[in-house]
């Protein structure tokens, strides 16, 4: 088995995994690169992150208008 020589190999196959499957081989070598290199992991979770918010990215910047969602701390003193 061969490893992962490069970051730019590693960053194509962590960004390939949020999309399909990867194969078995494919997913060992991004493991053991990820084991070895900080600098990857990283690059992992940001990408994690990216795919989580997916589609509310693009509603993030424009909720003026729906502004009538329900606040996490409900302080209904008064
Ligand atoms: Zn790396």
């Amino acid at each position: 088995m061969t490893f992962l020589h490069s970051c730019q190999r590693a960053a194509e196959l962590i960004s390939q995994s949020l999309d399909e499957p990867l194969d078995m081989v494919d997913k060992l070598r991004l493991r053991m690169h990820l084991s070895m290199c900080g600098n990857c992991r990283n690059v992992q979770d940001q990408l994690n992150l990216i795919h989580k918010m997916g589609g509310q990215i693009g509603t993030i910047d424009v909720c003026d208008d729906s502004a009538d969602v329900p606040l996490p701390h409900g302080n209904s003193a008064g």
